[in-house]
């Protein structure tokens, strides 16, 4: 894939494969959360941090600079991925033949020094 320059898009280009016969093109953002809509995007980051601060649409809408309607779409999509991410957490992992991994870096440290301290830290 090489990227190919077209201003008109959010990022600035595209992704074209140059193997022959191929020549399939795709968006650098496909499947990423910045595909959707024509909010660019600085104004989704700028929307994603007023609807974690829990302002009104409207607030946030003034203050980045889209309509109103623009804001309602993005906070509206904000919910479903939370509400997604929230299902997902409620999910029980592991059954009788499951295989589960478990990262060990942090088994015996204070992941970001929180928490109680370990038995050898005292
Ligand atoms: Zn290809």
């Amino acid at each position: 894939m090489n990227a190919e320059r077209i201003t008109n898009y959010k990022l600035g280009f595209r992704w074209r494969c140059r193997r022959a016969g191929c020549n399939v093109i795709t968006s650098p953002l496909k499947g990423t959360f910045f595909e959707r809509g024509n909010v660019s995007i600085l104004n989704t980051l700028r929307l994603l941090l007023h609807f974690f601060r829990k302002d009104k649409v409207s607030q946030a809408a003034t203050d980045v600079g889209v309509t109103r309607k623009t804001a309602i779409q993005v906070y509206h999509y904000l919910h479903e991925v939370c509400e997604v991410a929230e299902a997902h957490d409620c999910i029980m992992i592991g059954a009788d033949n499951d295989i589960v991994e478990v990262d060990d870096t942090h088994l015996y440290t204070n992941k970001y020094h929180r928490g109680r301290l370990l038995q050898r830290q005292m």
